[in-house]
C-alpha cells in the first residue's frame, strides 16, 4: 500500500505571495509610472497594505468569493494591488485587453460576469462606449485619486480608487481556501470568433511564478529589478508581477509608456536588469538606442516572446550591446511561460551565430510542463529537430477547458496548441509557425516566421511580415511587407536578392509591398489577419 505523505497540506494562494514579499522582503521596491505622468514608488510592504484595503473595499461594495472583477489597465501599482486583493479574496481578476474590439470587449465583460472594472484614465473614452452595454458591472473605478479621475458623460457610478480605499483599513484576513479555486481570468485576442477565457487556478499561478524564478527562466532573486513591458492586462504580464514578490526582486511598472524612448529612461534611472517584452517593442527600443547612440548600463539580460524574435535582433541585443535574450513562449491558455531559451555550458566555445541561431528557438519546456509535436493523425513525430507538426503541451498551469466552454479543447489529455514545431534531441523546441500563418505553396509549407526573421536580417529593414496569398497555380505564395528603417531606401528588387542568398528559391517571394508600418494589435503582435484582408487577393 502507498504511504500517505506527513507533510502539511498547505494551499498555493496569490494572497500568500504578496505577505511573503511584505515580510521577507518589505522594503524592497516598487516602482510604477502614473497614468498621468510622474513615478510613483513604494515597497512590498506598502503593497501589502493597500492590497488590503482594497480587500476590504471590494467586500464593502458587496462582493463576495467567486464575483468577477474586470481591469482594463496598464502596469502600473494600482493594477498590481489589484491583483492581490482581488485573488487573495477568492475572486476572480479578469484582466481585458482595452485593444479588443469594443464589441469583443463588451462580450467578454458580461461573459465573465464582471461585477466591477477597474479602468486606468486612458480608456475613460473605452468605458463611456461600453458602460450602457455591460448591465452587471455595478462600479467602475478610475485606477486614480480624485483630482485624475475624469467625469464619464452618461456613466454615474464612477469612482476614483483611492477615494475608494481611504476610509478602508489595512487589516484584512485573507481566506484560506481549495488551490484549484479560479484566481484570475485572460480572453484570447479571438482573431476568429469571440474571445475565448482562460481561468487560472492559484496553483497554476503560484507553481508558474515559482518556476519563473528559476535561473533557466527569468533567474529573479533580491538582487534583481526587473521590468515587464508585457501588459498586465494579457497572459498576467508572463506572471512577472507574481514572481518578482516570491523572488523579492524590485519591480518597475511602466504604466502607459511604452515607446522606445520612456523604456530606455526608465530603464537606466531605476537600474534595471532584467526586463521581458515582445520583438515588437524591443525593435522600437534598439532603434531609440542606436539612434541615439545610448547604452544599456545595468541591464544585462531580457526575455522575450509572444512571438518570434528574429535572430538579427537576438544578435544586435547579445553583439552590440551585451544583453543576454532568453527567448521564450507561451499562449493565454498556458497561463504564462511554456517553454524557454537558455545557453547550456557546452556553448561557451561556440561562436556567437551558433548561440544565436540556439537562441532563435523557443527553448525547452520548463520543469511542470511536457511538450511533444503530432502529425495530422495525432501521431508522436520523433524529437530530431525537422519533423514538424503541432505543438502539444500539458502541464500544471496549462488550460484544460475553457471558461464556460462546452466541449473540452484537450486531445487526449494534450492541449493542442495551433503552433507547428520541432523539437529537437536535447528538447529545445522551435516554433516553424501558427498553423493559419503557414503558407501552404504546392503542397509544400513555407514557415512565414522563418523569412521574416531572413528579411529583417536586411540592415535598412524595421519590420517585415509575411501572408501567404491565394494563388491560382501554387494554391498559395508567400507576400513580403517591409517596413524601411528611417532614411533608408531599398527596393523590391535588393530585398528579394537579399532573401535568394538566404531561403530556397521556391521560398522567395512572389512580391513586396512597403508599407510605413505594419498593423499591430494590443499584445505588439502584427496583426496578418487584417493584412490578410486587405491584401490576400493580389495574386489571384
Ligand atoms: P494571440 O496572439 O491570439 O493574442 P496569445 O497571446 O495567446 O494569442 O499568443 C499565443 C501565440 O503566440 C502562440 O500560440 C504562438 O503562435 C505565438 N508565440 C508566442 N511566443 C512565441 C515565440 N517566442 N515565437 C513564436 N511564436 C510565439
Amino acid at each position: 500500500m502507498l504511504q500517505p505523505g506527513l507533510m502539511m497540506d498547505r494551499p498555493l494562494l496569490l494572497s500568500s505571495v504578496i505577505e511573503h514579499a511584505a515580510a521577507q522582503y518589505g522594503d524592497a521596491e516598487v516602482v510604477s509610472r502614473e497614468t498621468h505622468g510622474p513615478l510613483f514608488r513604494y515597497t512590498y510592504s506598502e503593497c501589502a497594505a493597500r492590497a488590503r484595503k482594497l480587500a476590504n473595499a471590494l467586500a464593502g461594495l458587496g462582493l463576495q468569493g467567486g464575483d468577477a472583477v474586470g481591469s482594463i489597465a496598464w502596469n502600473n501599482h494600482r493594477h498590481l494591488e489589484a491583483y492581490y486583493a482581488v485573488s487573495g479574496s477568492g475572486m476572480v481578476m479578469h484582466t481585458c485587453n482595452p485593444r479588443l474590439h469594443p464589441q469583443q470587449l463588451i462580450y467578454i465583460i458580461n461573459h465573465a460576469e464582471d461585477r466591477v472594472v477597474l479602468f486606468d484614465a486612458t480608456f475613460a473614452p473605452l468605458v463611456k462606449g461600453i458602460a450602457a452595454h455591460c448591465p452587471n458591472v455595478r462600479t467602475w473605478v478610475c485606477l486614480a485619486d480624485a483630482a485624475n479621475t475624469p467625469a464619464i458623460e452618461g456613466v454615474a457610478n464612477v469612482l476614483a480608487y483611492e477615494e475608494l480605499i481611504a476610509p478602508c483599513s489595512e487589516d484584512f484576513t485573507w481566506p484560506e481556501f481549495d488551490e484549484h479555486t479560479g484566481a484570475a481570468l485572460c480572453y484570447t485576442s479571438g482573431t476568429t470568433g469571440n474571445p475565448k477565457g482562460a481561468l487560472y487556478s492559484h496553483r497554476a499561478i503560484v507553481l508558474n511564478a515559482m518556476s519563473g524564478c528559476l535561473p533557466g527562466v527569468l533567474s529573479l532573486s533580491p538582487a534583481e529589478t526587473i521590468l515587464p513591458v508585457v501588459p498586465m492586462f494579457h497572459i498576467n504580464a508572463w506572471c512577472i508581477p507574481y514572481a518578482a514578490p516570491i523572488a523579492g526582486a524590485k519591480l518597475v511598472l511602466p504604466g502607459p509608456r511604452l515607446d522606445g524612448q520612456s523604456l530606455y529612461e526608465l530603464m537606466e534611472s531605476e537600474a534595471v536588469t532584467v526586463s521581458a517584452g515582445v520583438p515588437t517593442i524591443w525593435q522600437a527600443l534598439l532603434g531609440h538606442v542606436e539612434q541615439h547612440g545610448l547604452r544599456f548600463s545595468t541591464m544585462y539580460r531580457t526575455a522575450v516572446g509572444g512571438s518570434a524574435m528574429p535572430q538579427a535582433l537576438i544578435a544586435k541585443f547579445m553583439d552590440t550591446y551585451g544583453v543576454e535574450v532568453r527567448h521564450g513562449w507561451g499562449m493565454t491558455e498556458t497561463t504564462a511561460v511554456g517553454t524557454m531559451g537558455t545557453l547550456m555550458p557546452k556553448a561557451k566555445n561556440w561562436t556567437s551565430e551558433q548561440k544565436q541561431a540556439l537562441l532563435a528557438k523557443q527553448g525547452k519546456s520548463t520543469f511542470g510542463v511536457e511538450i511533444k509535436v503530432v502529425d495530422e493523425q495525432g501521431n508522436t513525430l520523433p524529437r530530431d529537430g525537422t519533423s514538424q507538426g503541432e505543438l502539444m503541451v500539458r502541464g500544471h498551469w496549462i488550460m484544460a477547458s475553457y471558461y464556460k466552454g462546452e466541449r473540452s479543447p484537450l486531445v487526449d489529455g494534450w492541449f493542442p496548441t495551433g503552433d507547428i514545431a520541432t523539437i529537437d534531441a536535447e528538447g529545445v523546441m522551435q516554433i516553424r509557425d501558427r498553423t493559419k500563418d503557414v503558407i501552404k505553396t504546392g503542397g509544400e509549407w513555407i514557415s512565414s516566421i522563418d523569412l521574416e526573421s531572413a528579411a529583417v536580417a536586411h540592415p535598412a529593414v524595421a519590420m517585415a511580415a509575411v501572408i501567404g496569398v491565394k494563388h491560382p497555380k501554387w494554391d498559395e505564395r508567400p507576400l513580403l511587407f517591409v517596413v524601411r528603417k528611417p532614411g533608408q531606401t531599398l527596393s523590391k528588387e535588393e530585398i528579394l536578392a537579399f532573401l535568394a542568398e538566404r531561403v530556397a528559391k521556391w521560398w522567395v517571394p512572389d512580391d513586396v509591398i512597403f508599407l510605413d508600418a505594419l498593423p499591430v494589435g494590443g499584445t505588439g503582435k502584427v496583426q496578418k489577419s487584417d493584412l490578410r484582408k486587405q491584401y490576400g487577393g493580389v495574386f489571384s
